[in-house]
């Protein structure tokens, strides 16, 4: 049997109220972006609900892209039928004849209450149809494969699979971030993450030229293409000069505090950028103790220069936890290109471990910042990074 139908469900939209309207709108447009390459497929909008017809395209690459679209909760292939009890009890029957001989259970919801036979009798009738014409048997508690049926406005549903989606929100519905990104491996996880619960990116990027290359400016480039490939969703990068600050920093006297005191600097020009860009909040890669600059004391100190709310979407989990997601995704073998970012430079050789705010503070009062964080601002350079077009300079 060829199924032509993929059949698509929400997970937590449910609970959205009278948003959900609007989240499914915006979920049936992302689904369209990612499949726009298979020009066959035919989309359809319910009310909770999204089918594709396949129309001859193959099913396997279409549900590889639906798997990581986040609001779908999960998804089934379908054969579609009309509402008419013989046809649904042929179509189960050739889906039972297609499985191995085993145990099956007959399931039926019936959403489009005209329809004039209940669950129960279409449970028992399909079974019995079952049971007659294959060597299958029926156990209601463990079966080797379901049998299942969705009654709907749309016309009748037969289906055995369920395939897990991503969950999460539709991309869009719930504003926009912006995201620091290095070029390491944890920070593209944290984007995805952040895109998984619906949070539109946009990325910022400090690079030190001449000390870091046009190669790890490329590897940034790179890693958000692929983000913005799987999500659908297009991502600005704002990429900062640091050169000339980073130095200053480094001339100031205390070198266990330089990447207290860069990091201070970092997260008040991405402040500056997510304000002027209209992102709610910042998002980093941070994850408790990894390093120097990620302990609680750092947190504190480094984040005291900012208002704006820094989602860690990384923050609890083991660095081969990140690892795992980031070759689920395919960004790993990018970050691990062996191009040097701007924090590794400077690296002192014993980093504060509980930086104090006076200290920091006091540091800072040696050096005119706000004229170098001024002129990192101003000349910023912005990239349009969209999967389905070239990178475009804005
Ligand atoms: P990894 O730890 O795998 O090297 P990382 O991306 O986590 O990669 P860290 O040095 O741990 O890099 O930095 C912590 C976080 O600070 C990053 O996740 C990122 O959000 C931000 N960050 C670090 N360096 C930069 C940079 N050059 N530009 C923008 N953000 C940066
Ligand atoms: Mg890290």
């Amino acid at each position: 049997m060829k199924y032509e139908h993929i059949l698509i469900r929400f997970g937590e939209l449910n609970t959205k109220g009278k948003n959900k309207k609007d989240f499914i709108i915006a979920l049936f447009h992302n689904i369209k972006k990612v499949l726009k390459k298979f020009e066959k497929l035919e989309f359809l909008r319910a009310h909770d609900r999204i089918y594709i017809h396949l129309n001859g395209e193959d099913e396997n690459e279409v549900i590889k892209i639906l798997k990581e679209v986040s609001g779908i909760a999960n998804m089934s292939l379908v054969t579609k039928t009309s509402k008419d009890i013989t046809s649904i009890i042929n179509v189960a029957l050739d889906l039972a004849l297609q499985q191995e001989v085993g145990t099956f259970k007959v399931k039926t919801t019936r959403s489009d209450k005209s329809f004039p036979y209940h669950s129960d009798e279409i449970n028992r009738s399909v079974a019995n149809e079952i049971l007659n014409n294959t060597k299958h048997h029926v156990d209601v508690h463990n079966p080797d494969f379901y049998v299942k049926i969705e009654i709907r406005n749309e016309g009748a549903f037969i289906f055995s699979n369920v395939i897990k989606g991503a969950g999460g929100y539709p991309l869009g519905v719930g504003g926009k971030a912006l995201a620091l990104i290095s070029g390491g491996i944890d920070s593209p996880v944290a984007i995805y993450l952040m895109m998984k619960r619906g949070v539109n990116i946009e990325a910022i990027h400090f690079a030190s030229p001449p000390y870091t290359s046009q190669n790890a400016k490329q590897k940034v480039i790179d890693l958000l293409r692929i983000i913005s490939n799987i999500k659908g969703g297009a991502i600005t990068l704002h990429i900062v000069p640091f050169t000339k600050l980073q130095e200053a920093i480094y001339d100031m006297g205390d070198e266990s505090y330089a990447i207290t005191i860069m990091r201070r600097m970092m997260y008040r020009i991405a402040e500056g950028v997510a304000i002027k860009r209209k992102c709610l909040a910042l998002v980093s890669g941070e994850s408790i103790g990894q390093v120097a600059s990620q302990t609680l004391n750092s947190m504190l100190v480094i984040n005291n220069v900012i208002s704006l709310p820094m989602i860690r979407p990384l923050a609890t989990m083991d660095k081969n936890e990140i690892i795992e997601i980031s070759k689920r995704i395919n960004t790993y073998d990018i970050s691990i290109r062996p191009y040097i970012d701007c924090c590794t430079i400077f690296n002192p050789v014993n980093p504060i471990i509980k930086p104090t705010l006076y200290r920091a503070e006091e540091l800072e009062k040696r050096f005119n910042y706000e004229d170098l964080l001024q002129e990192c601002i101003e000349n910023i350079e912005t990239l349009y990074i969209d999967s389905s077009l070239d990178n475009q300079f804005l």
